[in-house]
């Protein structure tokens, strides 16, 4: 968020802040924590140094200053009915509706918690990034249901509340963009979702598909936006999923309702290219590209050949073999566990091989 301008320290000077009011014992204020008199008298300094702050926006949902109905409000995090100070540390700005949604047991704040967009703002205040709590549609009301049962106590606990969901700010950021995944993962795919699905499976072809460890480049185009691509991979990462045992390498695109078609493109281990194309249909459709393709070439890529087979072979063979090593060591013509443990893992490890190509080689269809 915006804290670009002014340094904190800057910003008490910046506003004349006298910063003895930090305190809130300091000053003379009224019982009430909600009518008059609770304020210092810097109190209105001490909301523009905030605005600045923030670049006029609200904490929680981004909109602007002024964009709203209501009021916008200068709110303490760590409220002063509990203990907290007026240090600008614990002081964010937001607009009246999220400001009741931070409070939602005074009846009297001049916003609506109701009116607070339900997702906080990608680029809000981490301790003010809660989710509000379904209350209006059915589909807000399965949606956060789910949602808590991710949750987590969010940085400020003072943000939580029966207004809000009960989830990590890190969660409740991206829960927006997750939730369909998060759905789907629990078999609830909600039949209104906007989007056209694509699943993308690569399989290496042969047995030296089997060991070697390489991922076909595979590009998606379209003529609509591309969403999101799997969200369970590492974010920044462009190695699509890729699982060993099933040789498979596999990707989830999600595309807008626009979207008419999808080109998949795969670059085979030799350059060859293969291109497939699907069409989307409706406003949300799923659709599947299965290919499967060669590894390298093996006498180009002689070196990461013996390597991955090195490795798929040490990685089958190494519980098979440390099994073998302790349950039955007078099988083979060595003594010593060092000589007979890297027997078994090597032994294992190309039976379990050869087992493989086997039903590679032979398909059962
Ligand atoms: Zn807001
Ligand atoms: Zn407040």
């Amino acid at each position: 968020m915006g804290i670009a301008t002014a340094s904190t320290s800057d910003l008490y000077s910046e506003y004349d802040i006298n910063k003895t009011y930090d305190d809130p014992n300091s000053y003379s204020r009224g019982k009430s924590y909600y009518g008059k008199g609770k304020y210092p008298s810097d109190w209105s300094r001490r909301q523009d140094a905030v605005w600045e702050r923030q670049n006029y926006r609200c904490g929680r949902c981004q909109r602007y200053k002024g964009d709203t109905t209501g009021p916008s409000e200068v709110h303490h995090l760590h409220h002063l009915s509990d203990g907290g100070s007026n240090e600008l540390s614990n002081l964010v700005g937001l607009c009246a509706d999220c400001h009741a949604l931070m409070h939602p047991d005074i009846p009297d704040t001049s916003g609506r918690y109701e009116n607070a967009p339900m997702y906080p703002s990608d680029d809000g205040d981490s301790r003010v990034a809660v989710i509000r709590k379904a209350g209006i549609t059915y589909r807000e009301a399965v949606d956060i249901g789910l949602l808590e049962e991710l949750s987590s106590p969010s940085t400020n606990k003072y943000a939580v509340n029966e207004a809000t969901a009960n989830t990590s700010s890190r969660y409740a950021r991206n829960a927006e963009d997750r939730l369909y995944y998060y759905l789907k993962g629990n078999g609830y795919v909600p039949r209104s979702n906007p989007f056209h699905e694509l699943e993308v499976d690569v399989k290496l072809s042969g047995v030296k598909g089997l060991v070697r460890r390489w991922s076909p480049e595979v590009s998606v185009e379209s003529n609509a936006e591309l969403i999101e691509e799997d969200p369970d991979k590492d974010p920044g990462s462009d190695e699509l999923e890729s699982d060993r045992d099933e040789d498979l390498v596999s990707g989830d695109y999600l595309f807008t309702p626009d979207a008419s078609y999808a080109d998949v493109t795969i670059t085979e281990g030799d350059g060859q290219t293969t291109t497939e194309s699907v069409r989307f249909s409706g406003r949300s459709s799923q659709r599947e590209v299965s290919e499967t393709v060669a590894p390298p070439p093996l006498r180009r890529d002689a070196p990461s050949y013996v390597i991955d087979t090195i490795i798929y072979l040490a990685t089958r063979g190494l519980v098979p073999g440390a099994i073998l090593t302790y349950a039955a060591p007078q099988y083979l013509p060595t003594s010593q566990w060092w000589t007979t443990l890297p027997a078994y893992i090597l032994l294992t490890g190309l039976l379990w091989l050869m087992l493989r190509a086997t039903f590679r080689l032979w398909p059962s269809s």
